[in-house]
């Protein structure tokens, strides 16, 4: 693509300066400078609606967070070796969120991070120390992050970064591509945890954790229906491991059915990560662990993170929460995600592309295929539309195994009016590409 001199000029200092694992979206780079609610502007002042962002979850900039931040960062910014009322009054309120702890007389505990990578690299290490044992089932293009640990099973990152020893990946619950029906897919996917188990096992590793996003998002937005994940849990802790919950995508009411995405299934996991939108944007990140499954590594290993869980971070994290309940936006999501997939469902009577609508709440995969009949996955197809969408002022991204699934993804704030802006937006990229 033929790029404009400031553009060109960004994407050459970014080259020259920044590391080249980085990844830029688009054939023409966007350059955005502002964010308002689900919207977001480029430098020359153009609108583009965002579908890609659950980190901005209560919208881009909202001045609750805004506010918070800002009268908290003039007072005081420090970390947890002092005493400080906002790391508690915000765990008391986000801990009231999670259901009762399952066992008796055990209660939730709270610690703090600044990334998603960070929650669930310590997750992992509790969960070994609970259960003194290393294997870790995930799924088969799950991400869970970027550390040492947390990359060694997060397959997404591709054949370049090996998996662990321990790692066993099970396939992500995939009911269009496998061809499952609902009742189907529980049994199965827990066969698929169980070859995985007895594989730990008789590699003598055992199993510590089974570590689930249960939108399964980068597997290509796969939540299936309520309750089918429970039967896998089972296996898992049969065989002595836990269930963590990676709630960094699912979480915060994105699902618009419940808080979070784990309680979608009727279960309690031992252990809770969070990250993305906890923050609205601030970084902060967090685990909540069972207390009798977080002692065996609290009574021997110190953790400390400088950042994690600082009065800043804290305030706008406890911002998020109050905006979600004051503004309703878990009931939101639900309302408007059914209404736009409603929407998206029917470009399939114009468009043969379209394989599949699937979702919960306010997190949608529209697969793209070749042929319905075969379902043969169309990941050319998919880039194309979002360099065409993005033309048309929409901004996402695609998932899945195969590339092929758009993951549309927008703040919660995302507006009934915006549904239409987005289904025609597709309509005339799908029929620009002759799909
Ligand atoms: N878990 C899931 C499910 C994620 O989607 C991500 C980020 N894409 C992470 C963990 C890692 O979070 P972070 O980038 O904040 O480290």
């Amino acid at each position: 693509a033929e790029l404009d001199p400031a553009t060109r000029g960004l994407t050459q200092h970014r080259d020259r300066v920044l590391g080249g694992s980085y990844r830029l979206f688009y054939r023409r780079p966007v350059h955005l400078v502002r964010g308002e609610g689900q919207y977001l502007f480029d430098a020359d002042g153009r609108r583009y609606l965002d579908l890609y962002n659950n980190v901005a979850s209560i919208g881009h900039c909202h001045p609750a967070v805004v506010e918070a931040v800002t009268a908290q960062v003039q007072q005081l910014n420090t970390h947890t070796r002092y005493l400080h009322e906002t790391i508690l009054d915000y765990t008391d309120e986000i801990l009231a969120t999670l259901p009762a702890p399952g066992s008796p007389g055990a209660a939730w505990k709270a610690m703090y991070q600044c990334t998603g990578s960070e929650a669930n690299d310590l997750a992992v290490r509790v969960a070994r120390e609970f259960s003194g044992n290393l294997g870790v089932i995930a799924t088969s293009e799950a991400y869970h992050g970027t550390s040492d640990l947390t990359s060694g099973f997060s397959p997404a990152l591709g054949s370049g970064q090996p998996l662990a020893p321990t790692t066993r990946l099970v396939p992500a619950p995939d009911a269009y591509r496998q061809g499952l029906s609902p009742a189907e897919l529980g049994p199965w996917f827990a066969d698929r945890v169980r070859e995985a188990v007895a594989s730990l096992q008789a590699d003598g590793f055992g199993v510590a954790a089974f570590i689930a996003d249960s939108a399964f998002s980068s597997d290509g937005v796969l939540p299936g229906q309520r309750g089918f994940l429970a039967e896998a849990v089972e296996v898992v802790r049969a065989a002595g491991g836990v269930f963590i919950a990676d709630e960094v995508q699912p979480g915060f009411a994105r699902t618009g059915e419940e808080f979070w995405g784990f309680a979608r299934h009727g279960l309690v996991p031992e252990l809770v990560t969070t990250g993305k939108p906890m923050g609205n944007g601030i970084p902060v990140s967090g685990l909540f662990a069972r207390e009798d499954v977080l002692r065996a590594f609290s009574d021997r290993i110190p953790y400390f993170n400088t950042f994690g869980g600082n009065p800043v971070s804290m305030a706008a994290a406890r911002a998020v929460l109050r905006v979600l309940r004051e503004e309703g936006l878990q009931e939101h999501a639900l309302e408007v995600g059914a209404l736009f997939r409603d929407a998206l469902g029917s470009l399939a009577t114009t468009h043969e592309a379209v394989g599949d609508v699937r979702g919960v709440g306010l997190f949608t995969g529209l697969e793209l295929v070749t042929d319905r009949s075969t379902r043969e996955p169309d990941r050319d197809l998919a880039l194309a539309v979002l360099e065409e969408l993005r033309e048309r002022g929409v901004l996402t991204s695609v998932a899945g195994p195969h590339g092929n699934v758009l993951k549309l993804r927008p703040p919660l704030v995302f507006a009934a009016g915006d549904v239409d802006t987005v289904v025609q937006a597709l309509d005339e990229s799908l029929t620009a590409l002759g799909a």
